[in-house]
């Protein structure tokens, strides 16, 4: 089985590109011209509203108040406009935010998540002293698996014994292609515990039509600078429990109610008033800009189309992906090149590439402890397969074709890539 078996059909027999190599020009690790000499970066930040940000920062530094205050309130409440939930609580970060969320959900025992994410999603169940149980993604949209989540579940409250309802639900919207939200939802009741979203990517996805930001216990968005609206740092949790949403008010806060008698270990993981002033200058325009990043993604796609052995993660019809990412899904062997191969050749092109999310977490040293290693193939191998170039929400779609261009003429001279020497694992 390859990770293209549930996805795509095989292209037929003799198929070609839909678009020949450009120019019939050589790689530039070959030695040709390379396809940005001026270099490509994987993102570009731009707050669009920069003049509005600064208005606001000025009025907080004039008004001395820099916590606590208006901005983070406004930024809130315009989050709650944006995807239609009763409760945002604004916080230091998403990592914060997860961590705040498990916390005061009890998340002390199992906690089974996508081991295909961006490591910050287990660190949030660690620090509040939960396991991180790995689980499977599904190939085609690389999100987590429902089956397989409900399996590890079930094994979790087997051995651990989870009856006291000390065990979680997570799964991210990864690169903001919405997760299976139904069946999640499902599988986290039949087991009696909360589901808990990261976000991180998301804010501007949609599920059939609804926002993300409304699904499971709660959902948490991150605004660091490589998301697609950013505040300089912060996280933002989303959920429609009014009694959960009061508690990370008094978490992000010391967990200190008000009378310096703090109910529990909080954190101070507000977000400043100088960084709600930024989130708020990064929110007007967002679903134009996601309807463009997708417009980007479509592009690349359709350059590619009919290329052997290359896809994109699928996005459900009817469902809006925010593209925080545009990640190409290899089949070595048919593509000619694996990720880390093709990494090497766009390198040379002066385009900058990621591989998100390789190593997936369970391979990761800090998680070694848990002896999870061997026991997702899947993951391992969609891990080895992905890797993720440039885009951002300002591109061109002339860009866009570029870049799809290097990688075609990258496929084009793949035997003769492989002949210069990238080691193709690793
Ligand atoms: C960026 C990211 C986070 C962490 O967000 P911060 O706001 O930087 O803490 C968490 N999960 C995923 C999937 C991310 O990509």
């Amino acid at each position: 089985m390859t990770v293209f078996d549930h996805v795509t059909p095989p292209p037929a027999r003799g198929a070609r590109p839909a678009h020949p190599a450009p120019g019939g020009s050589r790689p530039a690790v070959l030695g040709g011209e390379p396809a940005f000499p001026e270099g490509l970066p994987l993102t570009v930040v731009r707050v669009p509203d920069s003049d509005a940000a600064l208005r606001r920062i000025r009025g907080a530094l004039d008004s001395g108040q820099l916590t606590n205050g208006p901005l983070v309130a406004e930024l809130e409440e315009a989050v709650a406009e944006l995807v239609g939930v009763e409760h945002v609580v604004a916080v230091a970060s998403c990592t914060a935010g997860l961590m705040l969320t498990l916390q005061a959900l009890g998340a002390r025992g199992p906690v089974v998540m996508p081991s295909f994410s961006f490591s910050a999603t287990a660190h949030a169940a660690a620090w509040v002293g939960g396991r991180p149980v790995f689980a499977e993604i599904e190939p085609a949209s690389l999100t987590l698996d429902p089956a397989d989540a409900a399996a590890r579940l079930a094994d979790a409250a087997d051995t651990d014994g989870t009856a006291d309802g000390s065990g979680a639900l997570m799964a991210t919207h990864v690169y903001g292609t919405p997760c299976r939200v139904e069946e999640l939802e499902a599988v986290a009741g039949s087991a009696g515990v909360p589901l808990v979203y990261d976000a991180a990517h998301a804010l501007g996805s949609r599920r059939a039509g609804r926002p993300v930001g409304g699904f499971g216990t709660a959902e948490v968005f991150s605004m660091s600078p490589t998301k697609v609206a950013v505040a300089g740092e912060g996280g933002l949790v989303t959920t429609r429990d009014a009694e959960l949403a009061r508690t990370l008010r008094i978490a992000r806060n010391y967990g200190n109610p008000g009378d310096y008698d703090c109910l529990f270990p909080g954190l101070n993981a507000r977000m400043s008033e100088l960084h709600a002033a930024v989130g708020l200058g990064a929110l007007p325009g967002l679903p134009e800009r996601v309807a463009h990043r997708g417009a980007l993604a479509d592009a690349f796609a359709e350059r590619v189309a009919g290329v052997p052995g290359l896809r994109l993660p699928r996005v459900a019809p009817g469902d809006v992906s925010t593209h925080k990412d545009l990640t190409l899904v290899l089949d070595a062997d048919a593509f000619g090149l694996s990720a880390r191969q093709l990494a090497a050749g766009l390198r040379a092109e002066g385009v900058d590439t990621r591989r998100y999310f390789h190593p997936p977490v369970h391979r990761q040293r800090a998680y070694a402890h848990l002896g999870q290693a061997d026991g997702l193939p899947l993951t391992d191998r969609l891990a080895d397969s992905v890797l993720t170039v440039p885009l951002w929400s300002q591109m061109h779609a002339g860009t866009v074709r570029r870049i799809a261009d290097a990688v075609l003429r990258l496929h084009a001279h793949a035997a003769e890539v492989r002949a210069a020497g990238v080691p193709a694992a690793g």
